[in-house]
């Protein structure tokens, strides 16, 4: 699943993006999994049973449990989520938050969230106040300027790089 901020936006408004959140009731051998808003669209009640159309099968609706949320949420361009924009996305991080955690064994799971940037300045204050959570800058900062993590520099007499 790939978004931008504003289809975050959408989530109040269309019922059917539960479906994301593994938050589906039944599944229908043709269309797939079902929630409740997505059992009228408009004027159409989907049906329980379709009848063979075409080269398409007959096809059925049965119950189904629920489906795991994301686990991962990469949230790329962090440093343009501040400000007046930053403050309206807290909320919508929270009700995310909320609706991809489930409990394993009694304990709750939440999504990791994995956010890039180039340009950030005062990281783990952002990062607090957007997501509530703890910050690890990765790669972190080397001590060594021939050694980025990415890559290390070595002597041209041991290494004579390309050849
Ligand atoms: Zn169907």
């Amino acid at each position: 699943m790939i978004a931008t901020a504003d289809k975050f936006a959408q989530l109040p408004w269309q019922g059917a993006t539960s479906a994301l959140f593994g938050r589906v009731t039944r599944k229908c051998s043709r269309h797939g999994f079902r929630t409740a808003d997505l059992d009228v669209v408009g004027d159409h009640k989907e049906a329980d049973k379709h009848a063979k159309a075409g080269d398409l099968d007959a096809a059925t609706t049965v119950d189904c449990l629920p489906r795991r949320p994301p686990d991962l949420i990469i949230q790329d361009e962090l440093h343009l989520i501040a400000g007046p924009l930053g403050s309206l996305f807290g909320l919508y991080e929270t009700a995310i938050d909320e609706i991809a955690s489930w409990t394993v064994d009694g304990k709750p799971s939440r999504p990791k969230v994995v956010a890039s940037t180039a340009t950030i300045r005062r990281a783990e204050h952002q990062t607090y106040n957007l997501f509530c959570r703890r910050l690890a800058v990765f790669p972190p900062q080397v001590l060594d300027a021939g050694d980025s993590f990415f890559a290390v520099e070595r002597p041209l007499d041991e290494t004579p790089g390309r050849l």
